[in-house]
């Protein structure tokens, strides 16, 4: 079966050239001049839009437990949410409880994804006991596709590890080859100011925020730096929201370490003055770490174009208003933390080169290239290239479209942009070379995605 995708403009991270893609099977075969192949199966054409590799979602939690309930997006509708929006690949966290073993966690991810999405997928591992064992476990976890490990510095009695069980798992990924991932905050003190907050009366949704400070970022992704450097363990940065924690990862890569760092949409077009929202609204951008002030929007967007910040991923986390959300009215700290995302990151990123924050290129790059490479997926996804699997977005930069919690997809009752009006919009998604999306249709299958062993990252060899 042959695809060809004609007359759109191919758009790679090293930039944008008018070409054809002709698939055949689950992988590309030829990008040419236009018009060079003129036959195939099936055609699809792409004049006046944009042919992308398809997105790389590097940070989703599907069906994850937290705080007795569990996010409302199965791996069935969260990657069918991902689909239409564009996104073909996700990497989602793998939740080691306490008292358990790596491995029996590993397991159990696989039953809950295995067979039931509709795009690829991989695993990082979320360690949150360190011990003897789960720190040998890591290698058998390497040699499973699964080589980036992500610890916590927030949520004490939760997933906190202390900077001594830290320091074991990096070195340990410094012996391997392997990432360390960080959740940087410091919970210690957060946790002090969180309950003075209580039990003083002040509970609503933005104290969620207050709580927080930016400087609790930037000091612990500091620690963290620090850390790596005794270790010499690689350090990737989840969800930088702050300037504070950007200085911090900026100066570090200055000296050539080897720290890396994402954000995400909700940091760059979200703000502080949206938990601040009357009536509880407030709830529905209840994440940690908090959304900023909106002065933080400006140096995101400079770290995204000088490169410290290299990847932006969604921390797609979300949990519906109604019943869940509700489950912190009168006490902002049991509001479950997180946010729906993973259907708009491709849709959000545009808007950034709409308004010309960063280029059409550096788009793809942050998006799909990037996270590719840094997570051992490159160049089977992140690039339109012969040989790499077809995983293709058409996308058509002068459609408009209005997001809502009546349209999209995610398993989630509210939409954290209801009635933002975007410039540009999926026209078609192929996953593998099987068209996912097409026509404004859904034509995926929860069995088609597979599971993607990951090779270590390679910005490290
Ligand atoms: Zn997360």
């Amino acid at each position: 079966m042959r695809t060809l995708i004609r007359n759109g403009t191919v758009v790679n991270a090293n930039g944008a050239v008018a070409a054809d893609v002709l698939v055949d099977g689950e992988t590309i075969a030829a990008v040419t001049a236009p018009g060079v192949f003129p036959e195939a199966d099936s055609i699809i054409e792409a004049a006046g839009k944009y042919v992308l590799p398809g997105g790389i979602d590097a940070h989703t939690h599907m069906e994850m437990p937290f705080g007795g309930t569990f996010s409302a997006d199965t791996f069935a509708t969260g990657t069918t949410a991902a689909a239409w929006g564009g996104t073909t690949t996700i990497i989602d966290f793998a939740v080691q409880a306490k008292g358990t073993s790596l491995l029996a966690t590993l397991d159990k991810w696989h039953e809950k994804a295995d067979g039931n999405c509709a795009v690829d997928y991989g695993f990082h591992m979320i360690i949150s006991d360190v011990n003897d064992t789960s720190l040998k476990e890591m290698e058998s976890c390497i040699d499973a596709g699964v080589n980036s490990f992500k610890m916590f510095m927030a949520y004490p009695g939760v997933f906190y590890a202390t900077d001594g069980e830290i320091l074991l798992a990096m070195q340990k990924a410094t012996e391997t080859g392997s990432m360390i991932m960080m959740h940087a905050e410091n919970g210690i003190a957060i946790d002090q100011l969180v309950a003075q907050a209580i039990a003083s009366g002040r509970t609503d949704p933005v104290h969620h925020g207050i709580t927080r400070p930016p400087e609790l970022e930037g000091e612990a992704t500091s620690r963290a730096i620090q850390l790596a450097k005794v270790t010499g363990a690689p350090l990737y940065i989840v969800h930088l929201s702050s300037r504070h924690a950007l200085t911090a990862v900026a100066e570090a890569r200055d000296t050539g370490q080897n720290v890396f760092a994402e954000t995400c949409p909700q940091y760059l077009f979200l703000s502080l003055d949206d938990l601040a929202r009357p009536d509880f609204e407030g709830s529905k951008f209840v994440c940690s770490p908090p959304l900023r002030p909106k002065d933080h929007q400006s140096d995101l967007w400079r770290g995204l174009r000088t490169n410290d910040l290299c990847v932006v991923s969604t921390d797609h986390c979300p949990f519906c208003f109604k019943d869940q959300k509700e489950l912190g009215r009168g006490d902002f700290s049991k509001i479950p933390n997180g946010m729906p995302g993973v259907e708009h990151r491709m849709d959000l990123l545009h808007q950034g080169v709409v308004r010309g924050e960063i280029t059409l290129a550096r788009w793809v790059e942050i998006s799909s290239a990037t996270p590719a490479r840094m997570f051992g997926l490159y160049p089977r996804k992140g690039v339109i290239t012969a040989g790499a699997d077809a995983d293709i977005v058409v996308y058509d930069p002068a459609a408009t479209q209005t997001l809502s919690a009546a349209t999209h997809h995610m398993n989630v009752d509210y939409s954290a942009y209801e009635g933002w009006e975007l410039t540009g919009r999926v026209d078609a998604v192929l996953s593998r070379g099987s068209v996912v999306v097409s026509g404004g249709e859904f034509h995926g299958r929860e069995s088609h995605g597979k599971f993607l062993a990951r090779e270590l990252s390679q910005y490290l060899n």
